[in-house]
């Protein structure tokens, strides 16, 4: 097969648009992946995945990685679009189908260039990102083992086409989630005497949490806390018994993001016993904070420039992306590409603009044999990655 043209990286991606699959039952979308791969002879690692796709281009050391995310969410999707998605009620909402489309068209360029290539590049389709899964999951099978660097990308949909940004550092945060269960004594509504009421204590509570970021940590740390669920009652005459909260935490601090859990129960559980109530404090450890390695964030940005990008360094933002977890193991940085959507990620109308695939293609084509020449020559070196 020759270079994939722009009109065949567009009819990849609306292939895969139309046809969305969940985090962790990405079968069709890896089946897919998969066929087309093979029409171009490009070797895949057996790494015995339920979902996702490992290819292989080149030859003997040194390895790199890159990554595209292949899952969908459970949206329904709101375009009108020839190429909208033909499965109700899930959408490729946050343009995991723009980076497997870009992968795809990088692993048809390196294959071309596949005796030049000094050295091997794996590229890691991965399932699950959405649920912060299928990092771990790829990992465990074995994905990264002798990768000594790795790269990836998100779309930004507030940025315009031919926008490329990141920073060295904390790009994303530490995303963690809680459930704090209340235990208090129904009653008549009319007798809140006779009970402990769960829906006040509650309140209280979501109050005081508000207040903990602003009082507990330096106006100079990053840290948002949000409750986003509230639960109790039946009905409009009794007090109920129990009460859940549910919400997530963002830091990008490990020493902050490690002292919440505490500060948390120790408040909820102030406020929960003055009333003669019960607070449990649930902490749900989600995806760290996601570090890019500083001189790998200047080669990408620099290396944008070079291949026509207008760059800035990035914000740290409060989202989360399950990278991380890759940069945990090995150096490397994650990009923001403009795709320019008038409704953000994770939106029911969100339709990045497809001119986005074909740039990033040459860009991340590039990007992989320069990223090898230069860990040939840091090793060489023994400089330190
Ligand atoms: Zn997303
Ligand atoms: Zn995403």
């Amino acid at each position: 097969m020759s270079l994939p043209s722009t009109e065949q990286l567009i009819s990849w991606r609306r292939e895969l648009h139309q046809n969305p699959e969940l985090s962790n039952h990405e079968f069709a979308t890896s089946e897919r992946i998969s066929s087309w791969l093979q029409q171009s002879e490009i070797r895949l690692l057996p790494l015995g995945l339920k979902t996702g796709v490992v290819a292989e281009i080149g030859h003997g050391e040194p390895l790199i990685a890159l990554r595209a995310d292949i899952d969908a969410l459970p949206i329904n999707e709101t375009s009108e679009r020839p190429w909208k998605s033909q499965q109700p009620g899930v959408m490729h909402a946050c343009g995991h189908d723009i980076h497997t489309s870009v992968m795809l068209g990088v692993a048809h360029h390196l294959k071309q260039q596949e005796n030049s290539l000094p050295g091997r590049v794996r590229i890691l389709f991965q399932p699950a990102e959405e649920t912060f899964n299928g990092a771990r999951q790829l990992i465990d099978a074995g994905a990264l083992d002798g990768v000594q660097a790795i790269f990836g990308m998100h779309n930004a949909p507030d940025l315009p086409l031919g926008e490329l940004r990141t920073r060295g550092g904390a790009l994303y945060a530490n995303v963690d989630g809680f459930t704090i269960r209340l235990q208090g004594k129904g009653a008549h509504a009319a007798r809140p005497q006779e009970g402990i009421d769960t829906i006040v204590i509650g309140s209280q509570i979501v109050t005081a949490l508000q207040a903990l970021p602003a009082r507990m940590f330096s106006s100079l740390e990053s840290v948002v806390l949000s409750v986003t669920r509230f639960t109790a009652g039946n009905t409009w005459n009794v007090l109920p018994q129990q009460l859940e909260l549910e919400g997530t935490v963002r830091t990008h601090n490990d020493a902050i993001r490690t002292a919440i859990p505490d500060k948390i129960r120790t408040l909820i559980q102030g406020i929960a016993s003055g009333y003669g109530a019960e607070a449990t404090l649930e902490w749900i450890a989600g995806p760290p904070a996601l570090i890019n390695t500083p001189r790998w964030a200047e080669f990408a940005l620099q290396l944008a420039q070079e291949s026509g990008y207008r760059t800035r360094v990035a914000s740290p933002q409060m989202g989360g992306e399950d990278f991380a977890f890759y940069l945990h193991h090995v150096p490397g940085t994650f990009v923001s590409i403009g795709s320019a959507s008038p409704y953000g990620l994770h939106h029911p109308a969100f339709d990045p603009d497809e001119g986005i695939i074909a740039p990033a293609v040459n860009y991340f084509s590039q990007l992989a044999p320069r990223a090898l020449a230069l860990v040939s020559h840091r090793s060489e070196t023994g400089a330190q990655q």
